[in-house]
């Protein structure tokens, strides 16, 4: 398929498009289109007024030069002129607040369409990929949905402003040229008003096709465009990106970016591709837009008005009035096309922003209701579950069959890869079994209202995270909170001293986005807080992928120590590779390729000489002797 193919919508599905667009943009800011509405009808029809007074003074000082007439005459225009003037700064200070806030809003419906797509698809690449098409489409090259109240105010300013144009012009078909100018009365013969007339518009649509071709060379150049926007946007700005900040200086990497900030054939360098088509294409189209508008478009009309004055049919006056017209009404017609022109190209990257908010969530969503139990006595199994990740051919996990009850400590273990993760994205119903089914209660989870079931569930993520808010609405997920509960929280998870530490306590902001006084938590710091977060929910579950990974030996005993405390009477799932962290657990998965290939107590799978933990037991406790020894303790 050629790239022009590819791009261009049909006519009518790009304005069906665009018509959703504008809408979309109604639906979700109807002040801000009023405003801007109001402000481009009235900015079309205004000038119409300043034209047609200047006529009459002209032609009153030209013609019967009355002192009162003038002086009313001119008192208009002054008085109209700074009303109008006054109308409009004000309509266009409104526009511009309203404007700002409806790209806020768009952006905002962007990301909260990702946060309603169930996990599995905002998980997958693909929707990744098209979500951010879009916002490159839309920071680099301006298309897509900042386009349409553009274009949509546009098309309006062109019609009114036709309308304005025809009624001024009207006129200057009609008054006729006296049989005494001779030869110039075939100025009075329909036909060569209607070659006038056909002329005009067909030098002004080429003119507005020129145009539009300078700006389908953009649309069609959106990809390289985006992707050289993309690598300018990461090596540009690599110096200051806080994470690589050390790294960048010991392996000097930003020699790498040098490729990329000096070349002089980079895509936006002076010799660059668009460098070339700029001076190409992109630059000679519009040039040649303008050249037709000048040559034959202003040259059309002064030479017909200009005769038809010549030749007597109206005074000097009108002239202006005609040729001020006419221009505005063939600038319309240019505007008209040039934005059908503009909506078409923007068509298609309005479809992928149409395409990525229609993306339906296909989750099974049921409706019981989680029972809620004083005792907590809730069950789960794992029957005969198998998985594969969307788009995957391998098997992440295969055959599981498993149960467990509150209050027990299960532990999941393996090495990397081996699928535990993906046993816990299965249990808290991120994705649904590829095959079998997970059961809580002796019900298929799927039957369950999805937010309910979710809510039985504290989890820290290996790769969790943390918000730029303060400490309090990080551990209590809310904007308010029971501020002695969150520091209890906090203090269970080992953060009590670091706490004490901090003079604005709980409302410390984690990070410097919000504040200046903003702290920046270590590693170890932020894995304390995002379990005191879990602790907080209050669960009857609570998960923790690898939860000490980031701790230093002493937290990580202290963690330990206290973790039948901490857990209660939940029920407390443990992943961890660091199997001597496992050993307190009632009951240990041994995961290996993706099958749970074992089951039981750390004495009774340590004492299975042939077992994978037995494998991964020894292999740790002799790393950890070499260690003692190395550091020359006794092992
Ligand atoms: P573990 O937690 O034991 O390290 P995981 O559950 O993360 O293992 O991964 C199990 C398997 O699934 C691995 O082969 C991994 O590459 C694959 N996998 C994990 N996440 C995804 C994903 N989002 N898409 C495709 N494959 C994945």
């Amino acid at each position: 398929m050629k790239d022009k193919d590819k791009k261009l919508l049909s006519f009518k599905e790009s304005w069906q498009t665009n018509l959703r667009a504008i809408k979309l943009f109604w639906h979700i800011s109807p002040k801000g289109m009023l405003y801007r509405t109001l402000d481009t009808v009235w900015s079309a029809l205004t000038p119409y007024v300043g034209i047609w007074l200047s006529a009459l003074i002209i032609e009153e000082l030209a013609g019967p030069r009355s002192p009162q007439r003038l002086r009313i005459l001119i008192l208009t225009a002054l008085i109209c002129a700074a009303f109008f003037s006054l109308i409009s700064a004000l309509l266009n200070k409104v526009r511009q607040v309203e404007s700002t806030i409806q790209f806020f809003q768009m952006d905002a419906l962007l990301s909260a369409k990702m946060l309603e797509l169930d996990y599995h698809i905002s998980d997958d690449p693909e929707t990744r990929k098209l979500l951010s098409t879009i916002r490159q489409n839309m920071r680099g090259g301006g298309w897509g949905i900042q386009r349409v109240p553009d274009n949509f105010c546009s098309l309006l300013e062109a019609v009114f402003s036709l309308l304005g144009g025809l009624a001024l012009t009207i006129s200057l078909f009609i008054s006729k040229v006296p049989k005494e100018a001779g030869s110039l009365a075939i100025l009075n013969s329909p036909l060569l008003i209607l070659l006038f007339l056909a002329g005009i518009l067909t030098a002004t649509a080429l003119s507005s096709f020129l145009s539009t071709k300078a700006d389908s060379y953009r649309a069609l150049s959106s990809d390289i465009h985006n992707l050289s926007n993309r690598l300018f946007g990461y090596f540009g700005f690599l110096g200051q990106n806080k994470k690589l900040a050390a790294d960048i200086r010991i392996y000097r990497q930003d020699q790498i970016c040098k490729k990329y900030n000096n070349n002089k054939t980079d895509t936006f360098h002076s010799k660059g591709y668009f460098a070339r088509l700029a001076k190409g294409p992109m630059g000679l189209y519009p040039a040649a837009a303008t050249a037709v508008s000048i040559l034959f478009l202003t040259g059309m009309v002064y030479l017909f008005v200009c005769l038809k004055a010549w030749a007597g049919a109206f005074g000097i006056g009108m002239v202006t009035q005609y040729i001020g017209a006419i221009s505005r009404f063939s600038g319309s017609i240019g505007t008209l096309f040039g934005t059908a022109g503009s909506m078409r190209n923007n068509a298609s990257f309005l479809k992928l922003i149409f395409d990525y908010l229609d993306i339906p969530n296909t989750m099974y969503q049921g409706s019981l209701s989680v029972e809620k139990r004083n005792d907590r006595k809730y069950e789960v199994e794992f029957r005969d579950v198998s998985f594969r990740y969307p788009g995957s051919s391998d098997y992440a996990l295969r055959h599981i069959n498993m149960k467990f009850k509150v209050g027990e400590r299960l532990a999941v273990v393996g090495m990397n890869g081996s699928g535990k993760t993906t046993f816990i994205k299965l249990l808290c119903r991120l994705y649904d079994p590829t095959e079998g089914s997970i059961l809580l209660n002796g019900i298929d989870i799927r039957k369950y209202d999805y937010q309910e079931y979710i809510s039985v569930f504290s989890v820290v993520f290996q790769d969790f995270s943390l918000t730029d808010f303060t400490l309090g609405q990080n551990v209590a997920s809310a904007d308010t909170y029971e501020a002695r509960r969150a520091e209890l929280c906090l203090e269970k998870a080992g953060f009590g001293e670091r706490l004490k530490e901090l003079s604005s306590g709980l409302e410390t902001y984690l990070g410097k986005s919000f504040s200046k006084e903003g702290v920046d938590m270590s590693g170890g710091e932020q894995q304390k807080i995002a379990l005191a977060r879990t602790l907080y929910k209050d669960a009857p579950f609570i998960v923790l992928d690898e939860p000490t990974a980031a701790l230093d030996p002493i937290a990580e005993a202290e963690i330990y120590s206290k973790f039948n405390e901490i857990v209660e009477d939940k029920t407390a799932i443990y992943i961890s590779h660091r199997l001597s962290s496992c050993r307190f657990c009632d009951n240990i998965l041994v995961f290996h390729k993706g099958s749970m290939v074992q089951q039981g107590s750390h004495d009774r799978l340590v004492a299975d000489e042939t077992g994978k933990y037995y494998e991964l037991w020894h292999a740790q406790a002799q790393y950890y002797n070499e260690q003692a020894q190395k550091a020359g303790q006794p092992a």
